[in-house]
């Protein structure tokens, strides 16, 4: 006879993209037009996982839409993955 408090499994810890703000409008996110991604700058400055998303958008070398407040665009990458990386500290 097994002990069910030996085989009991741990519930899935929850993943942070579940819980983000952003995940309900992800087009506000990628917008067309640079001046269109202020108010989702905005809410990512009270984002509580800039530091994950941050890492994650240098992990995945993303060119393009708003990660961790920055304004990701191929013109300014390399100033833009700096930002990046000091968010993500
Ligand atoms: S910091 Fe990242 S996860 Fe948070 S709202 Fe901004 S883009 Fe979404």
């Amino acid at each position: 006879m097994s002990n069910p408090y030996l085989t009991a499994t741990k519930p899935d810890p929850v993943d942070w993209h579940e819980l983000t703000p952003c995940r309900d409008d992800p087009d506000a996110w990628f917008p067309d037009a640079a001046k269109d991604a202020a108010d989702a700058i905005l809410v990512c400055r009270v984002c509580p996982f800039r530091r994950e998303c941050a890492q994650e958008a240098l992990d995945t070398g993303a060119t393009y839409g708003v990660w961790a407040g920055v304004l990701l665009d191929p013109k300014t990458i390399k100033a833009n993955r700096r930002r990046l990386k000091r968010t993500a500290r």
